[in-house]
């Protein structure tokens, strides 16, 4: 258990993710602060043993390491920003570290780890793989872009709420890595549905296909944790969201274009991904769309 007697933590959005994070950081003992928009989310979080506040800034007013799990990277800048009014980011002040674990923009980072730096204070882009349940556990697996001196002043949180903490470069390297590693999530989910539909309609279940694809140079995460967790059982509740997963390929591929990557494949697999071609809402669990036995786009007869 990390040394948190001198730490306490503050936690701004709890949803899905967000949650999870509060109940690792109670149990962690930090003593987590903490703000959402939602009274239910928020009430959530008393529950999980976190103190609910006012507003974003009274997080900020009231802990030294401030964790954002926020759905983009304009709700990152609002929040920022409200701190900011409320003279809690100003120079001069206790010098607080600031974790952000939403998929973000790389440039949105930088620009905010430049403005606080500039003050005393420290912006660690810090993206997330693992779910609800690796949030609710302490072992996601976290992704940094940052300086040095702030990750190893936010490294106490950031070890209660990963097991696997990569540091992968300066500000905004954790947001690239992120969307890179979703866009691979995103086109995965469609290359392991097509597999395991054609294995069906060639007379081997998807169940058989899966075990030798997991077995054998075909898989990947999503065939050997998502489809036997949440869609052979059909429950479709992996807590990640269709919109989000549009967000974040949309994101992959705003980069691409800025950096001149052609993407051939992300680009139908963004369409692939819109709701005209899914047929999916964006509060549909995204694993909805690995269903085997959905006549999922036009032209599919079965
Ligand atoms: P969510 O939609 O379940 O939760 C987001 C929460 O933020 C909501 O409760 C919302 O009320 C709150 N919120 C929005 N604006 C706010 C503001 N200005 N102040 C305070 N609260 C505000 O989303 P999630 O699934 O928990 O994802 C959060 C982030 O983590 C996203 O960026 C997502 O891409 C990323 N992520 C999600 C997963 C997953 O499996 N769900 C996995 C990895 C990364």
């Amino acid at each position: 258990m990390p040394q948190t007697e001198q730490i306490r933590a503050g936690i701004i959005g709890l949803g899905a993710m967000g949650i999870g994070m509060a109940q690792t950081l109670s149990r962690n003992g930090f003593e987590p602060a903490a703000f959402d928009l939602s009274e239910t989310a928020l009430s959530r979080a008393t529950d999980a043993g976190a103190a609910a506040m006012p507003s974003a800034a009274d997080v900020f007013g009231a802990a030294q390491v401030i964790v954002l799990s926020l759905p983009a990277a304009h709700h990152v800048k609002a929040v920022i920003a409200e701190a900011e009014s409320a003279g809690h980011l100003a120079q001069g002040s206790a010098p607080r570290i600031v974790i952000d674990t939403s998929t973000s923009e790389a440039e949105i980072s930088r620009a905010l780890a430049s403005r606080l730096a500039a003050a005393g204070h420290g912006f660690v882009d810090a993206p997330v793989s693992g779910g609800p349940s690796g949030a609710a556990a302490g072992t996601l697996a976290m992704m940094l872009g940052g300086e040095e001196a702030h990750v190893a002043r936010a490294m106490p949180v950031l070890e209660a709420l990963g097991q696997k903490i990569i540091h992968v470069g300066p500000s905004g390297a954790g947001n690239v890595a992120k969307l890179v590693n979703n866009m691979l999530v995103a086109s995965h989910m469609i290359t392991t549905l097509e597999a395991l539909k054609l294995a069906e309609a060639s007379g081997v279940s998807a169940e058989a296909a899966l075990g030798v694809i997991n077995a054998a140079t075909g898989r990947s995460a999503i065939s050997e944790i998502h489809y036997p967790t949440w869609v052979l059982p059909r429950s479709f509740d992996s807590g990640f969201s269709t919109g989000l997963m549009r967000k974040d390929v949309r994101l992959a591929l705003e980069m691409a274009a800025a950096k001149g990557c052609a993407m051939p494949l992300a680009d139908l697999v963004a369409e692939l991904w819109s709701e005209g071609r899914s047929g999916l809402a964006d509060d549909d669990d995204f694993m909805l769309m690995g269903d085997p036995g959905a006549a999922r786009f036009e032209g599919d007869e079965r």
